[in-house]
């Protein structure tokens, strides 16, 4: 073991305490290497100087220059702390939360004629985004199975768009600029082919499929597949088979993400170490603000008060999420997955 090594393992000996917490190994101009956390800090810190050689932690304590601990006052906090550090720091060694690539989002653009599309992140553009989902390939496919059933554009934001009732002053017969719209995979709203209205209302299905309230495209997709059955079009009614397929598990990973989301609205209170309990205030599935467990009529007065503004903040009822909001909603979730009967320590907002 290195002197640099040693030192770092007397330094963990001396201080470093069993309770919850994050630790961070730092590298020589102190950049941040690894996030970790630990129900039991000092333990886990001691094991990385036990690592055999080929061992992650044996890689990331041989790297290392100084190691850091903060502890907190439970599991859970130390979880929240835990993705905070990562996504700001976002080390090295810490590929679990930094992969983003697998994830996407569906965006349901807000201009004029909307499209729906594929995004890797939520990219500020206004709108509403749906997800994350994991697979951007396999949601590329419903997307464009949507927009193909919905007849919905999918072509460049600034492909200009001429609807029927745009009013022109000289009538000319336009013709779609893509082969989706000479297909009828597309409403044609670059060459006149639906009014603004048409358009929308196909937006409107669109949204309602996505918010798990309507079955529209799926009702389209049986239709033509009992239509290519009839036809003795079998290999064609196996494609359309495999596509309803990909939209029902869409559908159905939207409606447990919306009951999710609901569930996950309401006071938690973690008892802490020593006493130092702590009250979170989750609104679908996020924390939107916490602070110590109350102890005083004006503390308890003081936190319904926030419970109360937290809550009554006006919300679109939409799945959409920001991306900064997607990680901690799914740590969240499966937190309460993992460990059900926490849901025990939770009050209903106006409880
Ligand atoms: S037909 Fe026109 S509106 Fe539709 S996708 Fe093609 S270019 Fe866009």
């Amino acid at each position: 073991m290195s002197s640099r090594i040693a030192s770092l393992l007397d330094h963990v000996r001396a201080h470093a305490e069993n309770r919850p917490g994050v630790y961070r190994m730092l590298g020589p101009s102190s950049e941040v290497l690894y996030v970790g956390k630990s129900v039991r800090v000092r333990s886990r810190l001691l094991s990385y100087f036990r690592a055999e050689p080929g061992e992650k932690a044996a890689d990331i304590i041989g790297h290392a220059h100084h190691v850091e601990w903060e502890h907190t006052p439970s599991e859970f906090a130390a979880l929240l702390r835990e993705l905070r550090l990562i996504k700001q720091h976002r080390p090295l060694y810490n590929v679990e939360h930094k992969r983003d690539r697998g994830h996407c989002f569906l965006h349901l653009t807000k201009e004029a004629v909307p499209r729906l599309h594929v995004v890797g992140r939520v990219n500020g553009a206004s709108g509403d985004y749906y997800g994350p989902f994991h697979g951007p390939g396999a949601v590329s496919e419903v997307v464009r199975a949507v927009n193909d059933l919905l007849e919905l554009r999918d072509c460049a934001a600034d492909t200009p768009m001429r609807l029927a009732d745009q009013g022109q002053l000289f009538p000319v017969k336009l013709e779609p600029l893509c082969m989706r719209g000479q297909l009828s995979r597309c409403l044609s709203p670059c060459a006149a082919g639906c009014t603004h209205a048409e358009y929308h209302a196909r937006v409107t299905q669109a949204r309602a499929f996505l918010e798990g309230n309507s079955d529209a495209p799926l009702v389209l997709l049986r239709e033509r597949m009992a239509l290519a059955a009839r036809r003795l079009q079998f290999e064609y009614a196996a494609e359309l088979r495999d596509r309803a397929e990909r939209l029902e598990a869409l559908r159905g990973w939207m409606v447990s993400l919306g009951r999710t989301m609901k569930r996950l609205s309401f006071v938690y209170t973690v008892p802490g170490y020593a006493g130092e309990d702590r009250v979170y205030i989750l609104r679908r599935g996020s924390v939107r603000d916490e602070r110590p467990a109350p102890r005083t009529p004006e503390e308890h007065e003081a936190l319904a008060a926030r419970v109360r503004e937290v809550y009554e903040r006006p919300e679109p009822e939409t799945l959409g999420l920001k991306a900064h909001e997607a990680q901690e909603v799914m740590l969240i979730a499966r937190w309460f997955h993992l460990h059900p009967e926490e849901l025990e320590h939770g009050a209903a907002p106006g409880a």
